[in-house]
C-alpha cells in the first residue's frame, strides 16, 4: 500500500472520489480490482476463529463485506465527510435499514409526507404492521414536526428536494428539533446529490442514497448508501445488514465505485443542463408551474441559497390540461424518453400521477403536490439545446 491517502480531508472532493479507499492488491492494479468473491479463506483455524472475533482484520463472507465493496464505502464516506458507511443493494434496501434498525415496537416515526412512493410505504404501512407507529407531516412547516412529537418518537425521515415537487425542507431546522426531543434525523438526499448537499454537516444523524441514481449515473445497476458516524452504524446498522441480508452485489459496487470518480463532472454537466431547459420551460404560456431549485421562483428559495452548493438535475412542470395534456406531451418527445429512473446521463422524463405514485387516492397524491398535469424531467449530459428543441416540439403539439 502506498503512503498516499486519497481520502484526507484537506483533499478536494474531486480528488478524494478518484482516489479514496484504494486497496491495491499484490499486482499493483491502477483500477479498482473487481473481487467476485463469495468468501474468503484462512490460514488456520485460529485465524478464523480471530476473524470472527473481529480481532484480525480481514473479509469474511460477502454477506458482510467485500474488498470492493469496501472501497466504494471508503471513498464514498471521504466524499460524503460521514465517519461510516455501509453499501446496499438498493436504495430502498438502505431507507429500510437505516430506519428499521432503530425502532422496536411502541416506537414512533415523524416524516415528512412528500416522499417517494416506496419510501412513504415503509413509514406508513411496513413501520405500523411491526408496532411502530408513524406520523406524516407537511415538511416545510418546521411546527408540524414539533407537533407530531410523542414521547416515543425515535426517528425523523425525510427527503429533500423531494420526490417528485422538489420540495426543500430546512434540515438544520428539522435536526434541531430531532435532537431536542431525543429523536435521530434520517435525511434521503438522492434528489440533492451528495455534490450539492450535505445533510450530516446540517446536523442529520444518517443519510441515505440510491446509488442507482446520479452515483451509477449512467442506468446500469441497482445500489444503496448509509452515511452515518461510527456509533451510528455499530448500533442501528451494522447487525441489521449482516444478520438480515440486503448485501450489495461486488460487482454492481465495483460499478458505483468507478462512476464516483465521474461523479462531479457529470452532476454539474447535468445541473447545468437542467438550469438551461427549467429557465426556458419557465417562460413557456402553455406550463402554469415549473419548479427548480436554481430558479428564483422556488418556493423555499431562502432556503435552497443556505443549504445548497447547486440545484438538482430534475426539473417539475406542469403541462395545460391535466392527465390529457401532459400525455400528448410526453408522447410527443423523441430524444427524451418515457421512464421512471432519473439521475442517468440520458435525459428520461414521467408521469408520476401514473407511474411513480399511481397506488395513492388522487386526494393524497394532492396533498403530496402531484396534480394530474405534473411532470418529471431527469436532465441528463444531451447537449442542452438539444433537449430544448425536443420539449418544444412536443409543447407545440400540445
Ligand atoms: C429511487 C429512489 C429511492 C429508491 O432507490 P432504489 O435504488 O430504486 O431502491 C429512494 N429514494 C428516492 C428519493 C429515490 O429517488
Amino acid at each position: 500500500m502506498s503512503a498516499f491517502d486519497g481520502g484526507a480531508a484537506s483533499l478536494h472532493p474531486e480528488t478524494r472520489l478518484v482516489h479514496a479507499g484504494t486497496m491495491r492488491s499484490q499486482f499493483g492494479e491502477t483500477s479498482e480490482a473487481l473481487f467476485l468473491t463469495q468468501g474468503h479463506v484462512y490460514d488456520s483455524a485460529e485465524q478464523a476463529e480471530a476473524r470472527f472475533l473481529n480481532k484480525d482484520p480481514g473479509f469474511q463472507y460477502a454477506r458482510f463485506s467485500n474488498p470492493t465493496v469496501a472501497m466504494l464505502e471508503a471513498r464514498m464516506a471521504a466524499f460524503e465527510g460521514a465517519e461510516a458507511c455501509r453499501a446496499t443493494a438498493t436504495g430502498m434496501a438502505a431507507v429500510t435499514a437505516a430506519i428499521m434498525g432503530q425502532v422496536r415496537q411502541g416506537d414512533h416515526v415523524v416524516a415528512a409526507q412528500a416522499l417517494f412512493g416506496s419510501c412513504r410505504y415503509v413509514v406508513e404501512e411496513h413501520l405500523p404492521r411491526y408496532g411502530v407507529t408513524s406520523t406524516l407531516v407537511d415538511g416545510p412547516d418546521i411546527d408540524a414536526w414539533r407537533a407530531a412529537v410523542t414521547p416515543q418518537t425515535k426517528v425523523f425521515f425525510l427527503e429533500s428536494p423531494s420526490n417528485p415537487t422538489l420540495e426543500v425542507i430546512d434540515i438544520a431546522a428539522v435536526a434541531a428539533l430531532a435532537k431536542e426531543v431525543g429523536a435521530t434525523l434520517v435525511v434521503d438526499n438522492v434528489f440533492a446529490t451528495p455534490l450539492f448537499q450535505r445533510p450530516l454537516q446540517l446536523g442529520a444523524d444518517c443519510v441515505v442514497y440510491s446509488a442507482t441514481k446520479h452515483i451509477d449515473g449512467q442506468g446500469r445497476c441497482l445500489g444503496g448508501l448509509i452515511l452515518a458516524s461510527q456509533a451510528f452504524i455499530e448500533t442501528h446498522v451494522q447487525t441489521y445488514l449482516r444478520q438480515t441480508g440486503p448485501a450489495i452485489s461486488p460487482f454492481n459496487a465495483w460499478v458505483m465505485l468507478k462512476a464516483l470518480e465521474t461523479l462531479p463532472l457529470r452532476v454539474r454537466q447535468q445541473a447545468h443542463n437542467a438550469g438551461i431547459v427549467a429557465n426556458w420551460l419557465a417562460t413557456q404560456p402553455k406550463l402554469p408551474k415549473v419548479i427548480f431549485p436554481g430558479l428564483k421562483s422556488h418556493p423555499q428559495a431562502d432556503i435552497i441559497a443556505r443549504q445548497m452548493t447547486g440545484p438538482s438535475t430534475l426539473v417539475a412542470f406542469e403541462v395545460e390540461g391535466g392527465k390529457a395534456g401532459a400525455f400528448r406531451f410526453l408522447n410527443g418527445l423523441k430524444l427524451i424518453r418515457i421512464s421512471n429512473n432519473l439521475g442517468d446521463a440520458k435525459s428520461l422524463i414521467v408521469h408520476p400521477a401514473t407511474t411513480t405514485h399511481q397506488r395513492f387516492s388522487p386526494e393524497i397524491r394532492a396533498s403530496m403536490g402531484i396534480s394530474e398535469g405534473l411532470i418529471r424531467l431527469s436532465v441528463g449530459l444531451e447537449h442542452a439545446d438539444d433537449l430544448v428543441a425536443d420539449l418544444a416540439a412536443a409543447l407545440a403539439g400540445v
